[in-house]
């Protein structure tokens, strides 16, 4: 059985990639899109009022052997509305 991802530590409001690095908050996402970087600055989002274990791969962010297509291998999905 694969650990529990941790929760995000930010998320790029633009693209929705994650990070679980607390050295990148209110930084610039650091994401490629179509060849070049996404505009996007990451936001803190460290609260569980935030995210919602994914349900489909039980916050691992793995199902067999591969990412977990659910929550995009996060482990985690965003749940608090903009
Ligand atoms: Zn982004
Ligand atoms: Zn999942």
């Amino acid at each position: 059985m694969a650990d529990k991802l941790r929760i995000p530590a930010a998320r790029c409001p633009a693209c929705g990639h994650v990070t679980r690095d607390f050295e990148r908050v209110d930084k610039r996402c650091e994401r490629m899109l179509d060849g070049a970087r996404c505009r996007g600055i990451n936001s803190g989002t460290h609260s569980y009022d935030d995210w919602q274990a994914c349900p489909v791969c039980d916050a691992t962010g793995r199902r067999e052997h591969a990412r977990c297509g659910q929550c995009k291998g996060d482990g985690w999905i965003y749940v608090r509305s903009p």
